[in-house]
């Protein structure tokens, strides 16, 4: 096949990509290319590995579907990285750690809200271990500290790329530790953790109130502290705000620089939108970006998901993006929500049926009776509600996803083998649902 028709046929699948799946499309799928095409395999070529394994996560059914239906033929589609790029983080002994393509520094908007913590990140990532350390980074959700942890990383790989990161959620660290324990192999894990050049751990309050993980972290710290590595810590909320955490973990939260993220003002918010448009390959006029940006005020990742449904509605109708159908796109959302269940009332009703407090269901309480009708206002919320497992997460006392999805897991489990809950989750559905 001539190449002209093999980038032919490539740009028809991209284009069918884009129609299939808008969440997951971006503007660099215009930079890959079919690299090998024979009987039924169709390898493409991506500019890193960071893109491959992407799109390997997101988008392998759809680049699947739209090459079978362009070839007219089953193919298997295989994404390739380059080989110019750094190495995964995987080869310097961190196994599933992945970093997001989309979250770099080109693609985070800067403005008042997050300039400190923007410009102490890219220092941190020229000369890891001798600028600011630790770096502490802090805000509620939604803010944009996960996205500045992957760009710190993307920055420390692209620029020295020997480095050994390890990047991790807090409750990852935990787990890990916990298991370590179990399997008594704590020695791997310590040398794993107390080596690294650079050690980036996000939303640190996990660790309150889990006083032998603190422990153990208290001494990674200081491992890789005297060592002159780097670390790169994420909260909620600032060092001294963090519940039942010891003083001595506090102090060396602030030894060496802690920036606070504010919520995005309305021009940083336009900027944001216009930048998600970008990466997305969306034409949007000002206005519209200034319309989403008016609209939606309460955190960024819901900007995002406006985007989304204007995008999803402009492709289903056929039409451009103009401002009167990203007004109609939204108000229609709005008028569905309104009508939608919330987080909220989920919430109402399990403590109500437990009889337990809100307070306790966002607390690090792992006891029975306190766990048991937190999973289920996860499991309720994933059911009933269209909200991400992080919204869900954040509701709860700032669980991650994956604390969510265990949850759900769990309790879906329940229901299916013991009448009791199964009993408990229908009352409960009636209640939140009453017709
Ligand atoms: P946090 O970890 O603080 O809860 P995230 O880093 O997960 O927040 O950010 C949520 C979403 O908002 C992500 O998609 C991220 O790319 C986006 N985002 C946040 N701040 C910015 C910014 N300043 N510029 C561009 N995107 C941003
Ligand atoms: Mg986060």
């Amino acid at each position: 096949m001539a190449s002209q028709d093999t980038a032919e046929l490539f740009r028809q699948i991209v284009e069918r990509v884009r129609a299939l799946d808008p969440v997951h499309s971006r503007k660099w799928f215009e930079d890959l290319a079919i690299s090998r095409l024979d009987a039924g395999t169709m390898e493409v070529s991506c500019p890193d590995d960071t893109a491959a394994q992407f799109l390997e996560d997101h988008c392998l059914g759809v680049f699947t579907q739209a090459a079978q239906h362009a070839t007219g033929h089953l193919v298997a589609v295989h994404f390739v990285g380059g080989a110019s790029t750094g190495r995964p983080l995987s080869e310097n002994g961190s196994p599933g750690v992945r970093l997001h393509p989309d979250y770099t520094f080109e693609s985070f908007v800067v403005g008042p809200c997050n300039r400190l913590a923007h410009a102490s990140c890219i220092a941190v990532s020229h000369s890891p271990g001798t600028t600011y350390n630790p770096l502490f980074l802090y805000g509620t959700v939604g803010l944009g500290k996960t996205h500045l942890l992957h760009a710190v990383c993307h920055g420390v790989r692209k620029e020295t790329p020997d480095s050994r990161i390890q990047f991790l959620s807090c409750e990852e660290f935990v787990n890990r530790f916990i298991t370590a324990i179990e399997h008594g192999t704590l020695g791997e894990f310590q040398s794993r953790f107390r080596t690294v050049d650079v050690l980036v751990i996000d939303d640190v309050q996990f660790l309150s109130d889990r006083e032998q993980s603190q422990e153990e972290f208290f001494h990674t710290f200081n491992a890789i502290y005297n060592n002159n590595g780097q670390i790169v810590l994420t909260a909620d909320c600032a060092p001294g705000e963090i519940p039942a955490i010891e003083e001595r973990l506090i102090s060396r939260f602030k030894w060496g620089l802690v920036a606070r993220l504010d919520a995005p003002s309305y021009e940083t918010r336009v900027a944001i939108v216009q930048k998600k448009a970008h990466l997305r390959g969306l034409e949007i006029s000002e206005e519209v970006a200034e319309y989403i940006a008016g609209k939606v005020t309460a955190n960024i990742r819901e900007l995002e998901g406006a985007l989304t449904i204007i995008y999803a509605t402009a492709q289903a109708a056929g039409e451009a993006i103009t401002l009167q159908l990203a007004r109609q796109a939204l108000g229609r959302q709005e008028a569905e929500s309104r009508k939608s269940i919330t987080i909220t009332e989920i919430i109402d009703a399990v403590t109500r049926f437990y009889d337990v407090r809100l307070a306790d269901l966002q607390s690090k309480k792992r006891s029975q009776s306190i766990a048991l009708p937190r999973q289920v206002c996860m499991y309720l919320a994933r059911n009933l509600t269209r909200h991400s497992l992080e919204e869900i997460g954040g509701h709860l006392g700032g669980r991650d996803h994956s604390t969510v999805l265990h949850a759900y897991s769990k309790i879906d489990e329940l229901r299916r083998t013991d009448a009791g809950t199964r009993g408990q989750i229908d009352q409960l559905i009636a209640a939140i649902r009453p017709d």
